[in-house]
């Protein structure tokens, strides 16, 4: 069976290398040395000042939003995973969703501004698959309105706009390290805050709001243990060559697909893309439906990603995106991980092809 994507693993030996300190040490969570190695080696991986590895990518948007101090409305994308807008509703706050650019998949900064009221405080955008919002125009409506703005980066971990990682954008940005992202510590995740200040309430925060017996905010469990910590010490050595292989299957898929009549990313020339997913869109849902048929029959399980479009969950107010729902009903992500075999991706291409009726070239 082939699926969407598959978690990479170290060497055991390598791991259980790394874990031995954690035991010579009887010390498996609370910032082990671990963790701190591992929160030091992402923040120069990623060029940035601050950043806390903690246990998921959705307590971080929690936190995000928590630290911010936001209340009321907070406008986002309907295009994303569930996370994103369950995040806001879990801290008492009100999705106001804003349709999608129909070339990147991310919010479309130029219908942000009909969206603010008077209860507006925050912008919590995606960027899509990894590939980059349009951050400039995003952070400059907020400016101009006084807004904050957190972006769920989930995707995004190793791509950069003209060198910068996008985690280094918004107020806070967070990532998800989930076992089926592209670096992964199993379960896991990060918040990177552009203030000292806030990624000192951020540590609060993720540790109970308290240093040993003194209590100094609200908080919530956010660690995460040195079993992660060592995964991730792992996984980041061979972070490079993961990426380039994704990214030749990558170019693979684009070349064979190209002229099919399916819509692909195209990253810009700025953009430096973490090849992290291959998105394509169908001309209809139902040949969507036929492709994945057709995969199905051979164990190839691509993925319905992102569906459905999250402001027709059943428990949020429903307001009409209507670019997003269409992407939403026709978009899904082909298999793309390290060991993806040359033979498994021609087959994929061929059986996709044969529904689109097109020839192999
Ligand atoms: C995976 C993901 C999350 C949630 O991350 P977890 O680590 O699974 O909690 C949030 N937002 C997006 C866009 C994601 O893809």
């Amino acid at each position: 069976m082939i699926n969407v994507t598959k978690t990479f693993l170290p060497p055991f030996a390598e791991y259980t290398n790394i874990l031995k300190r954690a035991w010579d040490k009887s010390w498996v969570t609370n910032n082990g040395e671990l963790l701190i190695e591992l929160e030091s080696k992402l923040k120069t991986y990623l060029g940035l000042k601050n950043l806390l590895f903690c246990n998921n990518g959705t307590i971080v948007l929690q936190m995000a939003l928590k630290a911010l101090q936001i209340k009321g409305e907070v406008i986002t994308t309907p295009f994303s995973y569930v996370a994103t807008t369950s995040a806001i509703l879990w801290e008492n706050c009100v999705p106001v969703f804003v349709d999608i650019d129909k070339m990147n998949f991310c919010i479309d900064p130029s219908k942000i501004e009909a969206a603010i009221t008077s209860r507006t405080q925050a912008i919590l955008a995606t960027h899509v698959f990894g590939y980059p919002c349009d951050v400039e125009a995003v952070d400059g409506i907020a400016k101009k309105n006084g807004l904050k703005v957190i972006y769920d980066a989930a995707h995004a971990f190793g791509s950069m706009l003209a060198g910068r990682s996008l985690l280094d954008y918004g107020d806070i940005s967070t990532c998800s390290f989930h076992a089926t992202k592209l670096f992964h510590t199993g379960e896991g995740g990060c918040i990177v805050a552009n203030s000292d200040e806030l990624n000192r309430q951020l540590f609060l925060y993720r540790q109970f709001g308290h240093v040993a017996d003194d209590y100094y905010s609200m908080g919530i469990n956010g660690k995460n243990s040195e079993f992660h910590a060592a995964m991730g010490l792992c996984n980041l050595k061979y972070i490079d060559e993961i990426r380039e292989r994704r990214k030749s299957q990558w170019l693979y898929y684009k070349m064979k697909l190209q002229g099919s009549g399916l819509q692909m990313l195209e990253p810009a020339g700025h953009v430096q893309y973490n090849y992290a997913y291959f998105p394509v869109v169908f001309p209809s849902e139902g040949v969507l439906l036929q492709s994945i048929g057709a995969l199905k029959e051979k164990e190839i399980i691509p993925r319905r990603y992102f569906y459905p479009a999250l402001n027709k969950l059943p428990y949020v107010d429903y307001q009409l995106c209507s670019i997003a729902e269409s992407v939403a009903r026709r978009v899904m992500c082909l298999p793309l991980f390290h060991d993806l075999a040359k033979e498994d991706q021609d087959l994929i291409i061929e059986l996709v092809l044969r529904v689109l009726k097109v020839k192999s070239r």
